[in-house]
Order: structure tokens, then sequence, then C-alpha cells
């Protein structure tokens, strides 16, 4: 038996590991589990080079809990170590084996998964253990050792007669950590984070019916046996490749990553790139609730297949973390407890890729179905507009796919449309007019006397639509926006030909000191204009500048402050229409007055403003007029 001291520096360093190194205590499990696989495709690769001359078998890894012992083993059948290899990589803290095989078998070994990498993992044993011990046999032909440490520096190392192969770690759980001797606690950590690692791990056994017989007699009652519980997928989804999957292997592998959710994925992207960094993974483009509640089913961040986190800020732009699916990387610089992302050059070209990844999916989805990518487009605008504004890499190709759909249902790239509505919505300067709505039944009224000029109007409603129109201007010469209850008609797309009002300029004067008298002066500006005769007498309007800066004030950005102004609207009122004339020509002031009055107030109407009390009283000044 020897017995010595562990090569530190720091005389104690498990205070400070339990404390420190790693904040949350579950990892341990993650961390010897990735040990026990590590030792496993290490033996792996040693075989499939003849370098190891075992028979490689089906080798599976087994966590158990001794409930009654307050200890916990994690066992595995991989290559096992000596009691010379116990000392050097066990007693040296800090010192990675798992780096030192990558670096020994570099050309052969680089896509081994082999998961290790700080030399700090097996330690994290000590965050819940008062005592680890290990026993293990190489498959060298020396005798198995048997290593324990009670968490002081001090530990022995004594010959033990385990015959098999591989490794046992014992774990006694110390009396804080008492919950990890649960079983709903380990199968919650082995479902976190090692749902789809690489070699099959069993956690206790599960009744399986057996098949039933030919011959089985009419009262045949089906027959349980008891097989491993094998917790995890070795080869999921994400670690094929893409031609030998099918669409519904997507969707199941979908299901299988959120069991709780129940509304199929959209459409989905598989990454797979090894050069200059290796990424694999899939995402998914869910249905996406137009109030964007916080999700819980979010991106899932694995290193060769154990999961790291599902915080991927920074990997993924931020317009795709409403995203769902999984990303694998060996390559994402994450420091020891892999809970931070360290700022690495990688970083910004993992995420430059994946953004060129999904803008190219998207532009073959909608090359080879569009009427498909149309039905799916209210589904993506949020995410894909979003890209637009935030990702200057995504702006630059979403022209080819971005759409913009009109209140008809009809859908236009911008090239698209540009081309046709230039013949009709060019205004007198040369500008292309855009004619858009937010809401089909709120502005109808307007939207139906653009569609009587032959205009067509876009359909523009999700919430940052202000914002991106903004960028659409200024990166387009020529072409502006306008909402179709921004200004009467004839104002909205200015044409040469103007009308000739019938008024005098005198009563035109006239009739704005009687409008200006009676309309409230606090939410509405007067404006007279000679329109075709037959147009509504009085529209009220909101000038699009003032609306869209409100708009963007309240969705972050815009003008400061803006979103705290009063709300003002333009009072047009059509002095071609005969209510103008009649209002004119009115002796009777209090006849006059409710003559605006009611004009005012269907106006108001129309724009979906009339409330409260004003409507009660408009209803009531109605039935007076008709009864
Ligand atoms: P890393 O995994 O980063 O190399 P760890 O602290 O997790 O560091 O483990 C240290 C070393 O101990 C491993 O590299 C490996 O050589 C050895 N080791 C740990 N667990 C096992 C095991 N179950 N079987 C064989 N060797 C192991
Ligand atoms: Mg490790």
């Amino acid at each position: 038996m020897t017995t010595g001291k562990i090569n530190v520096s720091v005389e104690n360093i498990f205070p400070l590991i339990k404390k420190f190194l790693y904040s949350d205590h579950e990892i341990f499990l993650r961390e010897l589990v990735s040990n026990a696989t590590d030792a496993t495709l290490k033996l792996k690769h040693l075989t499939s080079i003849g370098e190891a001359k075992v028979e490689y078998g089906n080798p599976i890894i087994e966590v158990k809990i001794d409930k009654e012992g307050k200890k916990l083993h994690i066992i595995d059948q991989g290559l096992g170590m000596t009691a010379e290899e116990v000392e050097k990589y066990i007693n040296q803290i800090a010192f990675s084996g798992a780096e030192e095989f990558l670096e020994k078998y570099k050309d052969s070994a680089k896509d081994s998964g082999v998961i290790g990498h700080f030399g700090l993992g097996f330690y994290s044993a000590f965050m819940v253990a008062s005592k680890v011990e290990i026993i293990t046999k190489s498959y060298k032909d020396e005798p198995a050792a048997h290593w324990s440490c009670d968490g002081s520096p001090e530990f022995t190392l004594e010959p033990h007669d385990k015959t098999d192969r591989g490794t046992e770690i014992i774990l006694h759980i110390a009396e804080d950590s008492l919950e990890f001797l649960e079983e709903y606690r380990i199968r919650e950590l082995l479902t976190k984070y090692n749902k789809f690692m690489p070699v099959p791990i069993k956690f206790g056994t599960k009744k399986e019916a057996l098949p039933k017989p030919e011959d089985a007699p009419e009262d045949y009652k089906t027959e349980y046996v008891d097989v491993d519980n094998i917790i995890n997928n070795p080869t999921p989804a994400w670690t094929k490749q893409p031609s030998d999957l099918k669409e519904d292997d997507y969707k199941d592998f979908y299901r299988e990553l959120y069991p709780m959710q129940f509304e199929e994925p959209l459409f989905n992207i598989h990454l797979n790139v090894d050069y200059p960094f290796n990424l694999t993974g899939i995402l998914y483009f869910p249905k996406l609730d137009a109030n964007l509640q916080v999700q819980k089913d979010k991106i899932q961040l694995y290193q060769n297949q154990v999961f790291v986190t599902d915080n991927v800020e920074g990997i993924v732009p931020e317009f795709l973390v409403m995203l769902r699916g999984v990303i694998d990387s060996p390559d994402i610089p994450l420091n020891v407890s892999r809970s931070y992302l360290q700022a690495d050059g990688n970083v910004k070209k993992i995420s430059n890729y994946i953004t060129r990844k999904v803008a190219d999916k998207l532009k073959s989805l909608f090359n080879e179905n569009r009427q498909d990518f149309e039905s799916k487009w209210n589904d993506i605008k949020i995410v894909l507009e979003y890209g637009m504004l935030s990702e200057p890499k995504f702006y630059e190709k979403a022209g080819d796919f971005v759409l913009y759909p009109s209140v008809d249902g009809k859908y236009y790239t911008l090239a698209e449309l540009k081309e046709a509505i230039s013949a009709n919505q060019t205004d007198k300067n040369g500008k292309l007019v855009v004619l858009y709505a937010s809401n089909k039944d709120a502005q109808h009224g307007y939207i139906e006397i653009a569609k009587e000029k032959g205009y067509e109007v876009l359909l523009l409603d999700s919430p940052i639509v202000s914002h991106l129109i903004q960028k659409l201007e200024s990166d387009n010469e020529n072409l502006t926006f306008v909402r179709v209850d921004s200004d009467h008609i004839d104002k909205l797309i200015q044409k040469e030909d103007t009308q000739i009002s019938k008024l005098s300029e005198e009563e035109t004067t006239k009739l704005k000191t009687v409008l200006e008298e009676i309309v409230p002066k606090t939410n509405y500006s007067v404006q007279l204009e000679p329109m075709d005769s037959t147009a509504a007498p009085f529209i009220i309007t909101q000038p699009e500048f003032m609306r869209r800066m409100k708009e963007m004030s309240q969705t972050g950005g815009g003008m400061f402050g803006m979103g705290n102004f009063p709300e003002m609207y333009n009072l047009v009122v059509n002095t071609n229409s005969d209510l103008a004339t009649t209002i004119l020509t009115t002796e009777d002031k209090s006849v006059q007055e409710s003559l605006v009055k009611q004009a005012l107030d269907l106006a108001k109407i129309s724009q979906g403003l009339l409330k409260g009390e004003e409507l009660t009283a408009f209803v009531k000044r109605s039935f007076e007029l008709i009864k």
C-alpha cells in the first residue's frame, strides 16, 4: 500500500473547489459520466488502431444509487487505469489526461469525441462527496488499483482484486448533499446533461413486455421481463449526415428534445461545418406566439454530446434566440465550469456562420416551394424582420426571401413590389410610395379608398415594422412608406393634377374659422382640401412621421421621449363636398355646430376613435336627427 500527498501547490485545494470552482454542484455527475465516456471512447479508439488488443464489445456505463450505504456509483467498462496511471492522472490536479490523449493521437483521434478538457472534472466529485474511491482495472495486464481520498490532500492507493476491465467511482455522499441519493434527482440530472451522450448509460431497470407467442392461449397474459433502463440516445439526429435523415427524423428528434412541446416546428436547419471550427446541430423554427412570451424551450448547447447550457447568448445571433434545437461544438471557449463564454474570435465566427446558414436555408425554402414559404410567413416574420434590423449580414441576404404581403394576401419581395407599383404609385417628385395598413379592420375605410384608386396596400402588422420601414427608406433612395390613414388619398401619393376648389379663397377662410371654433384644438388640426365631391366630407388622419416616431419609441428606439407625445390628428375637410357648403351657408349657429359635431364624430368612428361619453352623446344626437 502506498500513501502520499496529492501534488498541489495550494495546501488544501478541496474547500476551494467546493466553494468557487464550480458554482453549480450538480455538474459533478456530468463530469464523472464524461470521464467514464472518455474512458470508453479511448478504448474504442485504441482497439480500432490496434494498440489495445482486447475485445471492445458493447460497453455501457452504469449509474447506481446505494441509498442505505449513502453511496453513488459510476461504473464504466472503458480502458481503466493502472496504479501508475492513477498516480499520474488523478493525483495531479489540473493535468488533463484527455488533452494528453488528444495530443498523443493527434492525427487519428481528433474525431474520437473525447470530452475532457481542463483536468479538473474529477475533483468536482468533492463538491458532493465526503470521500471518493476509485477501483480501476486497466485493459493492460496489470493488477487493479484502489484509490481513496476523504477530501484532505492525503490519499491512499493499494491493489484491488477487481478482475473485469474498467473503472468504478464510488462517492460517499456528504450530509449536505443527500439529495443526490434520490432516484428522481439523479434521473433529472442524467436527462438534463447526458441524454445524448455517445455511450449507453444504464440507470436501474425497467419492465419490458415479451412478444406474444404464436400459439398463445385465449387467456394469455402479457409477460414482462426486467431490462436495463438506458437513459440516453447515443446517436442523436444532429450527429448524423443530413443526407441520412428524412423530414420525419427531424420531427422525431424535435419531440425527443422537447417532449412537452406539441406543436410541430415549421422547418429545420441542419448545421454541419468542420472548418475553421467544428460545429454541428439542428435548429428549428417554431411557431411563435404573437406576444413572444418568455420561452422555456430554448436552444441547447452541447460539447461532444454533453449538455452544457441553454444560454446561447453570444453564440447564436440575438435574433435567432427564439429558435429551438441544439448546437454542438467542442470549439466554443467556455470557462472551467462551462458556464461562461469567453470572449474569443471563434465565437463571432460561429455566430456569423449560423446567420449565413439560416439565410441560405430561408432562400432555398423560398425557391423550392414559394407557396409553402408564404403560408409560413406570418409565423416567421418577426424573427426575420428583427434579423434585418439587428444583423447587417442577414439584411444583405434578406432581399431574396423577405416578403411584403398585401391586404389581399398577395406576397411580394421588395423588388417585385417596386416593379408592381411603380407605374401607378410614383408621385410627382419621382418617389415611389408604398401604402400600407397595420390593421385591416381598423383601417378598412382608408384601404377601400386606396384600392378604388388602383393602389396596392400592404399589410404590415408586426410590432417592429416601423423600425423596418425606417431602415428600408434610408437604404432605398426614392422609396417611401405611408400608412393609408396618414393623409387623405390625394395627398398620400401626390400626382400632378390638382383638384379645383368649389369654394373661393374667402369662403375657404370663413369655413376654416367656423370649424376651428367647434373642433377641439388640442387634438385636431383642421386642414381644408379640395377633393373629389363624392369623397368623404370629413376624414381624420394621423401624419406618418409623428405616428411612426411614436411607435418606434414605444418599441425601443426612434426619437427620445416621442412615446409620451399626445396623439395628434388632422381633420381633413373636403371643401368640394356638399356638407362643406351646407355648413358654410347655415345661418343658425346651433344647427351649424351640430352638423360639425356629427361629421367629426362620423370621421372619428371610421378611425375607431369614438368611445365612452362621446360615443353615448353621438348615439343620442343621432336618434334626435332621425326622429
Ligand atoms: P479531464 O477529463 O479534463 O482530462 P478530469 O479531472 O475529469 O480531467 O480527469 C482526469 C484524468 O483522470 C482523465 O483525463 C483520465 O485520464 C483519468 N480518469 C478519470 N476518470 C476516469 C475513468 N473513469 N476511467 C479512466 N480514466 C479516468
Ligand atoms: Mg473529465
